[in-house]
């Protein structure tokens, strides 16, 4: 398939805020892929080059980029990047500079979708002496064949930045309407999808279920597409793989521990909330494979909890849901997040790092046992099962996270009490018949915590510091997310940080540098961001504002952490915003 087709296509998505009508773009487009050029297509309209569990990334940063459109069009990247903050885009750069030469050139050939996708889908392979030459090269010879738009594209791709507005529901709904129900009809003017009859809702409803539980099962929409294109008998095939990371079922909150056990009926299961970090353990026999909520690979950085689960599992396959919890080595009393968050990233002096911030696991889900997936599984039997697999507890290496089964108000309010006092962040209350959904933030599992602790936000703009703390990003605007994805700004932050490291904490230098790769537009002191970084953020209250789109804005806000083991997916919702702000009035 030629790449302008796919990029005809991206031009249409993105000349349309309606989510029905990109369906339908998607849907029609999809009808007539050939089943050999699907995966590249599926993966491409996502602006991805490897599946949405595979950690690998293309790591091109947009200096690279620069430099690859300097080459292309035979610019300096001093005229590529003023044109770029002129622009605020650098695909948008990009196609006026590499267009124009374009235009100049008699012999230039079509560029081929899946040529395009290989050469990219080869740079994160690259590494060492001379790896970055051959990436701007290979990079400048498609720009050098690229029309204006496959240019913009092209760079986006790269940046992973696509941005034609594709949720994943869309996507499913798309190969649903392209390759399960051929009846449905979309009409534009209505802008509502019209069935032949009533039936045909439910029978929809039901395909659609279908593809989400497929998509939900093996996290690749390539696969999904590939199956239902032969059928839905294909589609109800694909399950769980050991080694491919599900993802993570999230909790919703609720203000007080009466609320959180109405939410989820009684009798419920309250377990402690840990304070560590989730972690998605696999073991297919002798193999152990562990993912992190972000469902990156971790396997090689935690070797003591590798050998927990070899030594104690009484399984010979599993997928287990956890949290790891850090303690110190010397007196054994267990530590908060922050302090083994390095843990993540560090993939050098692992040894000495395991000696220094050891780690417990306390297992509280299971996903698949000895070949039985369980997501349809009551919560109940899950446990049940998990019961059996880890009969006893060992402390400090692996055990099953402390549970009370209970309805009455005043245990629970006590179990609450005796959590905190052990140091634990709350509870998690979890409905016994609650079924595990991937990916999903579930009102069947919930937590409790102190009201108006903490909230998790994402950075989408900030300023360029000025005096002692030029160079330096401040000021940061942060967003939090509504259930489709959309993020609403919630207020700016400037305190928390530190100027110097020796103050301990995070610093603007680090914030900085994690920033950096994410900029996507300057203008002045003016930054945006791909929304990609997670800030922990502490404050007095919720108030009621206009200046945000939330609606809201935070009094006194001040980072307390990176959340870097979250995505923007984490972040806490506007829902959340909103009980918070409801049960702040009520007390
Ligand atoms: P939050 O991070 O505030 O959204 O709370 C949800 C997180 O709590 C999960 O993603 C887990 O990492 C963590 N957690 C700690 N203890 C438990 C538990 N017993 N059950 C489920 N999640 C837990």
């Amino acid at each position: 398939m030629r790449y302008s087709s796919l990029v005809s296509v991206y031009l249409r998505l993105e000349s349309t805020s309606k989510r029905l009508e990109k369906t339908h773009v998607l849907a029609s487009f999809l009808k007539d892929v050939p089943a050999a050029e699907l995966e590249t297509v599926i993966l491409l309209l996502q602006g991805r080059l490897f599946p949405m569990w595979d950690s690998r990334t293309l790591g091109f940063s947009t200096a690279l980029a620069v430099k690859a459109v300097a080459v292309a069009s035979g610019e300096t990247e001093r005229k590529v990047t003023s044109l770029w903050k002129k622009e605020g885009d650098l695909g948008k750069a990009a196609s006026l500079l590499v267009g124009k030469k374009k235009q100049a050139t008699l012999v230039s050939k079509e560029l081929d979708a899946q040529e395009v996708f290989l050469a990219l889908q080869r740079f994160p392979g690259m590494e060492g002496k001379g790896s970055v030459d051959l990436k701007v090269k290979s990079l400048a010879a498609l720009l050098g064949h690229a029309s204006a738009e496959e240019a913009r594209f092209l760079i986006r791709t790269v940046l992973e930045t696509l941005r034609v507005g594709i949720a994943e529901g869309t996507l499913r709904d798309a190969i649903c309407w392209a390759y399960l129900d051929p009846r449905i009809r979309y009409n534009m003017e209505k802008n509502d999808i019209e069935f032949p009859d009533e039936s045909g809702r439910e029978a929809y409803n039901t395909l659609v279920a279908a593809v989400q539980q497929a998509y939900d099962r093996c996290n690749d929409y390539a696969t999904v597409a590939k199956a239902a294109k032969s059928g839905v008998a294909a589609l109800r095939k694909i399950s769980l793989t050991l080694g491919v990371p599900v993802r993570v079922m999230l909790a919703q909150k609720e203000p007080s521990v009466e609320a959180g056990l109405d939410r989820v009926g009684r009798p419920a299961a309250l377990e402690y909330k840990y304070d560590g970090f989730r972690m998605q353990v696999h073991k297919k026999k002798a193999d152990v494979t562990i993912f992190t909520r972000r469902l990156e690979n971790v396997t090689v950085q935690f070797p003591e909890v590798v050998h927990a689960v070899k030594e104690h599992l009484g399984a010979e396959t599993a997928i287990l849901d956890c949290e790891a919890v850090g303690f110190d080595p010397k007196t054994g009393k267990y530590t908060p997040f922050q302090h083994i968050s390095q843990r993540i990233r560090r993939k050098y002096d692992i040894a000495k790092l395991q000696a220094q911030l050891p780690v417990e696991l306390n297992v509280f889900d299971l996903l698949y046992l000895d070949g039985k997936e369980l997501l349809d599984t009551e919560f109940e039997k899950r446990r049940e099962l998990l019961t059996k697999i880890l009969k006893k507890p060992i402390l400090k290496t692996i055990k099953l996270s402390t549970l009370l089964q209970t309805g009455s108000t005043a245990e629970a309010e006590r179990f609450y009490k005796e959590s905190l006092a052990a140091g634990n962040e709350g509870i998690m209350c979890k409905s016994l018949s609650g079924k595990y959904q991937p990916g999903g933030r579930v009102g069947h599992m919930v937590k409790v915590k102190p009201v108006l602790d903490t909230m998790d936000l994402v950075v989408v703009a900030a300023e360029w510091g000025e005096g002692k703390r030029s160079g330096w990003l401040t000021s940061f605007t942060v967003a939090c997310r509504d259930e489709t994805g959309e993020l609403f700004t919630i207020g700016k932050v400037g305190t928390g940080l530190k100027e110097l490291e020796q103050e301990g904490g995070v610093t603007f230098q680090q914030v900085t540098e994690l920033l950096r790769p994410a900029i996507i537009a300057e203008q002045g002191r003016e930054v945006t961001f791909d929304p990609a970084l997670v800030l922990e953020l502490a404050f007095e209250e919720i108030q009621r504002s206009p200046a945000y789109a939330s609606g809201y804005a935070l009094r006194f806000p001040r980072v307390v952490n990176v959340r870097d083991d979250r995505s923007v997916e984490d972040i806490t919702s506007l829902d959340e915003v909103r009980r918070a702000f409801e049960h702040q009035r009520g007390r």
